[in-house]
């Protein structure tokens, strides 16, 4: 026999199971971006390399170990997109949807990062986004984050998940706490591991998202960027926190919360839950006011947050918050006897004209009764249709319940939709 050939590991197979649950989630997510007005755009899942070093930023974890990049066969170098802002500023900027302009969009998708593969950490796995362009104040920070809430609600989890926030101030303001950071961090340089030290070269305030629990500790006692706000960033917070108030949305301040990608000014947040282990940060995002210049667009401020597809399926799972079975089919219609597998296919395209909302499954490949209502049961179908050649020279169909135990009965064609009304 052939070697079967697996899947990448970390690269996960969505099977119909699993499927079923996604697409109750994405139909969901769907619904909520167009009630706030949001459009979706699509971008390719491969761009150049210098977009993610540009964005992302050169000392992050995800541009210094996690990215799949190669060279094409021209020899520029591609990366598998890791996140969708990049994309997403570089795609505005291209098609002139942001300068001078106000844009909400969303997006969803796979992403792609090497990183090792644990429960809710994979190299291939997706996300829903949105992003906001041209918008300044604090109420577009509040409106993203009333998006994500009523997510929350809508799934039944809002007691599962907490939001943090943080300012991270203007650039100004981060520059003269990077100073108070590193002269902490040089008098503790031997609990620093050896990434930290690293970046306590390079990008100090990457120090304070190290993963090293004796680092992490280490930073508890770090000097808070919070202390080091500018009168703008405090008063855009002020308005945050008070919209937030006013929306009944409750937060933590975390004024630790860094956020691991470069681009960020001011508001950060995310939702994070205990239910899920390490992996707790569910979505996350924040204001990016200098990304769209930084990757050659005209200066436009950029608001918008990424949510863990894969991470918050797991939650409604372990919540038990999704419907874990999704039958294929409510109607399995049988054909009993080869001359009635027309009439069977009619009638089951007959109930797909009247509701399009009813799964029907047509029995293929002939076989008895006995073999065709396994394949019914099989299918989680609520009914079966009987159709054999007494039916059919009746223009009949039996209408059998599998479920429960109401009664099999007998009725005209042209009334069967109702009948199946009254019984589905
Ligand atoms: P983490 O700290 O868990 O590595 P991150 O800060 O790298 O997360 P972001 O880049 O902000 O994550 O991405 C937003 C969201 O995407 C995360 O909150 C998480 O839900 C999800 N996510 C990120 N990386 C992965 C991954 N490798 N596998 C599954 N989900 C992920
Ligand atoms: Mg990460």
């Amino acid at each position: 026999m052939a070697k079967t050939i697996q899947a990448i590991r970390g690269m996960n197979d969505c099977l119909p199971t699993e499927s079923a649950k996604w697409q109750q989630v994405e139909a969901v997510i769907r619904q909520v971006v167009a009630s706030y007005g949001y459009q979706e755009i699509r971008t390719p899942i491969v761009e150049s390399t210098d977009l993610f070093k540009r964005s992302i930023g050169e000392v992050t974890d995800i541009v210094e170990k996690e990215m799949y990049t190669f060279a094409d066969r021209n020899g520029d170098s591609l990366t598998l997109r890791p996140e969708g802002t990049a994309s997403a500023v570089r795609a505005g900027n291209e098609h002139g949807l942001i300068y001078n302009q106000q844009q909400r969009l969303w997006y969803m998708g796979p992403m792609f990062r090497h990183e090792r593969p644990q429960k809710g950490r994979y190299r291939q796995f997706h996300q829903f986004g949105v992003e906001t362009y041209g918008l300044e104040s604090a109420d577009i920070d509040a409106e993203v984050i009333l998006l994500s809430a009523r997510l929350w609600k809508l799934f039944g989890i809002e007691d599962a998940v907490t939001l943090q926030i943080n300012s991270l101030g203007s650039n100004e303001a981060r520059q003269n706490y990077k100073q108070a950071l590193v002269t902490y961090l040089m008098a503790h340089q031997s609990q620093l591991d050896e990434d930290s030290l690293r970046r306590l070269e390079s990008n100090p305030l990457r120090v304070l998202d190290s993963k090293n629990p004796q680092v992490q500790a280490l930073v508890k006692d770090a000097p808070s960027l919070f202390d080091y706000l500018d009168d703008d960033s405090k008063a855009h917070f002020d308005l945050l926190c008070q919209l937030l108030d006013d929306a009944g949305i409750r937060y933590e301040i975390n004024p630790r919360l860094v956020r691991g990608l470069d681009y960020y000014n001011r508001t950060v947040f995310e939702w994070v839950t205990d239910s899920l282990g390490a992996q707790g940060t569910v979505c996350a995002g924040g204001r990016y006011d200098g990304l769209v210049e930084q990757l050659g667009g005209k200066a436009s401020p950029g608001v918008g947050f990424a949510l863990g597809l894969e991470r918050l399926v797991l939650l409604l799972d372990t919540l038990q918050k999704i419907d874990q079975d999704m039958p294929a089919a409510d109607i399995y219609v049988t054909a009993l006897g080869d001359d009635t597998r027309a009439f069977a296919s009619k009638v089951a395209e007959s109930l797909r004209d009247t509701d399009k909302q009813w799964r029907v499954m047509l029995h293929c490949g002939g076989g008895n009764l006995k073999k065709q209502l396994k394949r019914a049961d099989k299918a989680g179908a609520s009914v079966a249709l009987l159709i054999g050649s007494e039916e059919m020279a009746n223009q009949q169909v039996t209408i059998k319940p599998l479920r429960g135990n109401g009664e099999q009965s007998t009725v005209a064609c042209n009334e069967l939709a109702e009948a199946l009304f009254s019984v589905l």
